[in-house]
This record gives structure tokens, C-alpha cells and sequence, in this order.
């Protein structure tokens, strides 16, 4: 933890299109401007001949220089170049995009007369590094300590590089905090720590290039992350694309000239774009007007509100989609939601407001934070809480995150034996019991799966070990435990122990969200959506199966219980065992038999067994 002498801990929105900075600063937080006296600072380099520019200084030269002006550094960090989404980007971006060494996507720049290539957590370090220098240059001494937000989605590789980009800055990267959470903090500053009422507030998130939304229980100083969905590759940037093609087409109907392979013309294009979306939320035309555009031409053509709505409608569906995904996990109906708070500068669009209060049936959408400030808001007060620095108000600050996918292991049959539900509150330990499935079985091997189909084979398999020298013994008489263990940085420990000898085994399974990228999980998503008619009738399957098997294993420990006691007659104990062994062989050999043939087979055996049960 940080001390006093360090100087105070700044709170850093590090955002796809625009950074913000922060500190708590004489018992309250300050939203730091820069040097041109903004309070949000693009986030972008540019390079040319003599310099590199960070923030406006290279905004204002993007139009000249598209090809070495450096955005979305966001987009790309933490991913793969084969990653599908970042091809995609690499054909809009004007700049050069290359594969580097183990698929690193490496971008190529001209600095000082020299191709120079640099990885994303390069050009997000320089972000960082001018981020610094605006607190430093604000407060007047050396900043050290900083908390660094990230999306909800992204996962470790991608929250571990915005670290490493924290540390190339020269920074202490104290924590990386989800944005959605800090949200919620400036949401609860503002309006909680004076009350003890228990509130769901879901956090609307849209920015320039991610989309994320979160639904949090805040009670007190408590922050309780209930579930959280959204779209790493959604956002403002994508509407300008829409604007883009939209007037390449025009440009290309009026002229005859395509000038969708121009970097330089699709740069300038781009740039009037955002403005024009900009406008069209205030009003209900503009026009966009480019000095020659391409080839000396100039261009200049209207766009109206609904135009622009038409463009993006199936986008702004998608979001209130998300929206309502993220109630469904977190068990909610709309009507729980006291407060819906807009995050990010796309929450301007009037579009979108309306799509989403009219998804809320008409409910005022909470207007008490500021959509461009609010997550380096919540950043500053983690920072001062982390660093000791923040005064009694914030100092008992409780954030809990939650997991992004069930994790469990696979158990005969192929089954996924969920053992922490997806969006269960990190840290967490739980435990699961088990029995042997095979005579004198004295190894058992414990597979470890995350994802939400039933069959463990359709999720991804995070690490395998074996937990051996159980004493032999019949199936289903020596009992295993599994514990699996996420501590608050979310790595995961998996423990399965033999309850007989006490003996033990355990794997660390890295960071849980390491081993898949965001598209995967998203993908893994979408699959289990599509299929969930399918999967649930297996579901149906897999537990009428297991309650016929618990109900024979149950009773067998009865009545060898009874029997070791002398309370039951030996004859009928061994018709018993008998029709037990026989019944765990069929089940042996119809793991995946239809629903109503186990139902009937736990009911013939209840008949049968229930009398004898209960008369010795
Ligand atoms: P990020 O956190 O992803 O950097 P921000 O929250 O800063 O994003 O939002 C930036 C996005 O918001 C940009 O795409 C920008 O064009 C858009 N934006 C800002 N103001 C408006 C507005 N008035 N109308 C529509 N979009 C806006
Ligand atoms: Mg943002």
C-alpha cells in the first residue's frame, strides 16, 4: 500500500477515444483539466519528422497526418493480430497495423525519418505517461500511485496489459478497477453514503469503442457487481463508421470515385463525421463540409438526425439487448432497477436515451454524473481509499467483481458439474462432493472447464490434475471433495481432496478469464444462447439421471448402515445390494437415455425400496 510521502494516487480513465485523470484532493475529487484546459484528453499519438504529440496537440494534426496518427491502442491491446476483431479494425484504422513475433499486432509509424514499430501497451503508456504529467503539473510534485480503469469485459490478458502499459509509464499501478464500478462510486458518492437504503443501479457505459453494462447492488459503502454484459467492440467509433461508408457511397454516387482505399480522405471524412453525430445530438440537421476532400474536390452534403438514426438502429438494439441479457443474469426484472446512470459520451445520442427509457418503461434516467467523468471519478476515490489518502467517508470501501463464466469440472457422462456459477462475487470458495464412479478406482481425474453449455466437452478446458492413492473400494463408497478457491486478484485454485485418507491434490488455474480472449467468451456466449433449447433437455437428462443415481447411493448407505448395525435381516439386504449393483450397471450403460426412463426407474425403486426402508 502506498504511503503519504509518495505524493497523492490519481484515479485514470484510460478510455478508446478519450482519457480522463483524477485525485482526491482536499476531501473531495477534482477532475484534473490539461494544459488546453479540458477535462478529457484525446487519447492519441501522433509522430512525424521531429516529434511524437500526445492528446490534442496530435488530434490537431490527424487530418495531415493519418497515417502516423495512432488511435484505438484500446482495441488492440491484450489481443491477438489473428483476432478477427482486429482485422476488421486494421482495414478501417489509416495507420499500419503488422503481425509481429507470437501473433503481436505491431504498429508501424514514421518517427524522425525511421519506420519505428510499437505494441499497443506502448502507445496506451504514452496515454498514460501525459495523464501523469497533467496531475503532476496540477498538484505540483511527482505522481507515483494510480488506480487504472478497464471494461468490464476485458479479460486478463488485456487487463494485464493495461498494466504493463501503467508500468512503462513509470507508473504504481495500485489496481485495475472495472469501469462500471467506479461509476457506481461517483453514483454513490453522490447519492449513497447518506443513506441506508439498498439500491440496484445498472450502469449504461457507451463510449467511443466499448460498450458495458453492469447491474450493482449498492448498499452503503458497499459495491456489489450483480452481473455484467456488453460488447468489447462496440461504440461512437462504430457510428462514425456507418457515417463514413455512408457518405463514401455518396461521394462515390455524385463523383464517380471511390475513395474507400484513401487514408487521407477517409481520415478527413472520419474526422467531420464525429463532429456531425456530435451535432445531430443537439440538432436535427447538419451539414458536412470538407476542402478538397480527394482529388481537389470539395464536398459538402446534409445529414439528417433520423438519416443517422437509420444507420445505426440495429447497433442501438443491440445495446438495449445487452441490457436486458444483463437483467436476465442478474435475476432481476426491470422493475428492480432503481436507478439507470449514463456513462460514456455515445449516451448523448437521443437515440439511444429513448430506446433505453422506453425499455424502462418510461423511467427518468439518472442525470447526477457527469457520462465523461464518472469513471476516473470512481478511480480517484479507489485511488485515495488503496493509498490510505481519502478522508473517513471513502475509506471503507467494499467493491466486489464478479466471475464472467461458470466454472466447474467434467463428470461422467461428459457432464459439466458447475461448481461456481457464472457472476458469482469474487473473491469466493466453494465446494463440491464427490464419489468414486468405477470399483477400487484410485485416481480420479479432476478436469476444470469454464463455460455455460452442460456438456464439459463444449466449454474450454482451463487445466487437468489427478488426485491418486484413494484406497480401493467399491464405486460410489470413497468420497472426494472439491474445493475451488478465487481470490481477489481472480486466480483460482482448485483443491480436491480425498475425504477418507485427507490426502490432497491442487492446480493454480493462472487468471480464470487467461486462458480465453473476449471474443471467445462472447462467442461461447452466443453458442449457449443459440442452443439453450438443446441444452436444457440435456440439463433435464443429466439431473434426472443424477437424482436416480443419488437416490440408489443413498440408499445403499442405508442399508449398509442398517446392516452394520444388525438392524436389518441379511436376506433382504442382499436382494437389495443385489438390485443396486444391477441398477448402477444400467446406469453405467445408459448415461444418456431419455428423461422419462429414469423418472420411471427411480419410481419403480421407490416403490419398492420406500416399504423396506421404513418398516426396519
Ligand atoms: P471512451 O471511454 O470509449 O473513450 P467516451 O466516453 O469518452 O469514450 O466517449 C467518446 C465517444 O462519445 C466518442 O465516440 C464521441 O464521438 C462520442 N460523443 C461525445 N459527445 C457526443 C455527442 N454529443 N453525441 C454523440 N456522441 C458523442
Ligand atoms: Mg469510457
Amino acid at each position: 500500500m502506498a504511503g503519504k510521502s509518495e505524493g497523492p494516487a490519481i484515479g485514470i480513465d484510460l478510455g478508446t477515444t478519450h482519457s480522463c485523470v483524477a485525485v482526491w484532493h482536499h476531501d473531495r475529487v477534482q477532475i484534473i483539466p490539461n494544459d488546453q484546459g479540458n477535462r478529457v484528453t484525446p487519447s492519441l499519438v501522433a509522430f512525424n519528422e521531429t516529434e511524437r504529440l500526445i492528446g490534442d496537440a496530435a488530434k490537431n494534426v490527424m487530418a495531415i497526418n493519418p497515417t502516423n496518427t495512432v488511435f484505438d491502442a484500446k482495441r488492440l491491446i491484450g489481443r491477438r493480430f489473428s483476432d478477427p476483431l482486429v482485422q476488421r479494425d486494421v482495414k478501417q484504422w489509416p495507420f499500419e497495423v503488422v503481425c509481429g513475433a507470437n501473433d503481436k499486432p505491431m504498429i508501424v509509424v514514421d518517427y524522425k525519418g525511421q519506420k519505428k514499430r510499437c505494441v499497443a501497451e506502448e502507445i496506451s503508456s504514452m496515454v498514460l505517461t501525459k495523464m501523469k504529467e497533467i496531475a503532476e503539473d496540477f498538484l505540483g510534485f511527482k505522481v507515483k500511485n494510480a488506480v487504472i480503469t478497464v471494461p468490464a469485459y476485458f479479460n486478463d490478458s488485456q487487463k494485464q496489459a493495461t498494466r504493463i502499459a501503467g508500468i512503462i509509464s513509470g507508473l504504481n499501478v495500485l489496481r485495475i478497477v472495472v469501469e462500471p464500478t467506479a461509476a457506481a462510486i461517483a453514483y454513490g458518492l453522490d447519492k449513497m453514503f447518506s443513506s441506508s437504503d439498498k439500491k440496484n443501479v445498472l450502469i449504461f457505459d457507451l463510449g467511443g469503442g466499448t460498450f458495458d453494462v453492469s447491474i450493482l447492488t449498492i448498499e452503503k459503502n458497499t459495491f456489489n457487481v450483480r452481473s455484467t454484459a456488453g460488447d468489447t467492440h462496440l461504440g461512437g467509433e462504430d457510428f462514425d463508421n456507418r457515417m463514413v461508408n455512408h457518405f463514401v457511397e455518396e461521394f462515390n454516387r455524385k463523383h464517380k470515385m471511390d475513395i474507400s482505399g484513401n487514408p487521407r480522405a477517409l481520415g478527413k471524412l472520419r474526422i467531420a463525421c464525429e463532429t456531425a453525430k456530435r451535432n445531430l445530438s443537439f440538432m436535427l440537421h447538419t451539414t458536412i463540409g470538407i476542402d478538397s476532400l480527394y482529388k481537389g474536390i470539395d464536398f459538402e452534403c446534409k445529414i439528417a438526425r433520423a438519416k443517422f438514426e437509420e444507420l445505426n438502429m440495429d447497433l442501438f438494439e443491440e445495446c438495449i439487448g445487452h441490457v436486458q441479457k444483463c437483467l436476465m443474469d442478474a435475476g432481476m426484472d426491470k422493475e428492480r432497477i432503481d436507478d439507470v446512470v449514463l456513462v460514456g459520451g455515445s449516451t448523448r445520442i437521443p437515440k439511444v436515451k429513448q430506446l433505453l427509457q422506453d425499455f424502462f418503461d418510461g423511467k427518468e434516467l439518472c442525470k447526477s454524473v457527469n457520462p465523461d467523468e464518472a469513471v476516473a471519478y470512481g478511480a480517484a476515490v479507489q485511488a485515495a481509499n488503496l493509498a490510505a489518502q481519502g478522508c473517513d467517508e471513502i475509506r471503507d470501501l467494499v467493491l466486489w467483481d464478479v466471475t464472467p463464466l461458470s466454472l466447474g469440472e467434467a463428470i461422467v457422462g461428459d457432464e459439466m458439474s458447475v461448481v461456481v456459477p457464472k457472476n458469482t462475487k469474487i473473491p469466493t470458495k466453494k465446494e463440491r462432493n464427490y464419489i468414486t464412479c468405477r470399483d477400487n478406482q484410485t485416481t480420479v481425474p479432476i478436469e476444470v472447464h469454464e463455460g455455460e453449455r452442460p456438456r464439459a466437452s463444449d466449454n474450454i478446458l482451463l487445466g487437468k490434475f489427478y488426485l491418486s492413492g484413494i484406497p480401493p473400494a467399491p464405486k460410489g463408497v470413497s468420497k472426494i471433495s472439491v474445493c475451488y478457491d478465487i481470490d481477489v486478484n481472480g486466480i483460482l485454485t482448485v483443491t480436491a481432496e480425498d475425504r477418507t485418507t485427507g490426502n490432497t491434490n491442487s492446480i493454480v488455474v493462472s487468471n480464470v478469464t487467461s486462458i480465453l480472449s473476449d471474443d471467445e467468451i462472447e462467442r461461447m456466449l452466443k453458442e449457449a444462447e443459440t442452443f439453450k433449447l438443446e441444452d436444457d433437455e440435456l440439463r433435464k437428462k443429466f439431473e434426472a439421471k443424477n437424482s436416480l443415481e443419488n437416490y440408489v447411493y443413498r440408499i445403499r448407505d442405508i442399508v449398509l448402515n442398517k446392516n452394520n448395525a444388525g438392524e436389518f435381516p441379511y436376506s433382504e439386504a442382499k436382494k437389495m445390494e443385489d438390485k443396486i449393483k444391477s441398477t448402477i450397471q444400467w446406469l453405467d450403460e445408459n448415461r444418456v437415455t431419455e428423461i422419462d426412463v429414469f423418472e420411471d426407474k427411480r419410481k419403480e425403486l421407490e416403490s419398492m425400496w420406500g416399504p423396506i426402508i421404513t418398516k426396519f
